[in-house]
């Protein structure tokens, strides 16, 4: 066992990849999945590294959702175990597309952007967090007129508003995330916020997310507030 592994270490540092633990790739992950890849006229310093990595000491810890949530952001997992090496592909990069500007389904309430996790402050002091792969002007219009939709996606803020009886303060939504991309970072994201919002938050996440999963978005969330 250790020998094959000691073989298997050289295999890889012949083929160019670096050994990272599983927490190291982890971190490295959840930070991209928090806070987004730049834009493409900053380049990002991990983009340009290409980094090869090879995990070494392979546990279920990490939660397999993440690891799949890697292959995301340009991060190439190696697998040393179970059996041999396995690269997931690297991610496809999100066209951009301008948007249409009709005020019915087009109301400029903040400035443009896509693929978002985003959280509409209300007046009662709660918020409701989301995410879309759409503008957010765009999904804002509709969640203004989504009075009497059947939609889940509506529903759980125009409920809220009725019990309440609390208005939605659409100019003001921040954004969370700027994760882009997939549908699963973002759902990860958002999945993370209203956790973390607690009783504050009036949505319901899309994807439940494991206790690991947590701490791990959470340690990444407060390392770069200390670095802001
Ligand atoms: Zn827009
Ligand atoms: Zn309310």
């Amino acid at each position: 066992m250790t020998q094959s592994i000691v073989k298997q270490n050289k295999r890889l540092a012949l083929a160019g990849y670096r050994k990272e633990t599983i927490s190291q790739v982890a971190q490295k992950l959840v930070r991209k999945l928090l806070f987004g890849k730049k834009g493409p006229e900053e380049p990002d310093p991990d983009e340009e590294e290409k980094t090869k990595i090879a995990v070494i000491n392979y546990n279920h810890g990490i939660g397999h959702r993440l690891l799949k949530a890697a292959k995301l952001f340009n991060i190439k997992v190696v697998f040393k175990f179970p059996h041999k090496l396995g690269t997931l592909p690297s991610s496809v990069n999100g066209e951009v597309r301008s948007c249409q500007k009709a005020q019915s389904t087009h109301t400029q309430f903040r400035t443009c952007k896509r693929e978002v996790v985003y959280s509409i402050p209300l007046s009662c002091g709660r918020s409701y967090v989301g995410q879309t792969q759409k503008c957010i002007n765009e999904r804002l219009t509709e969640h203004k007129r989504s009075k009497g939709s059947l939609k889940t996606e509506y529903m759980n803020m125009q409920n809220h508003i009725e019990d309440c009886g609390c208005r939605p303060d659409f100019p003001n939504t921040g954004i969370l995330g700027v994760s882009g991309r997939s549908r699963l970072a973002r759902e990860l994201s958002e999945a993370f916020w209203i956790m973390h919002m607690g009783e504050m938050n009036v949505s319901i996440a899309s994807i439940k997310i494991t206790d690991v999963e947590y701490r791990l978005m959470k340690s990444a969330f407060m390392s770069k507030k200390a670095t802001d």
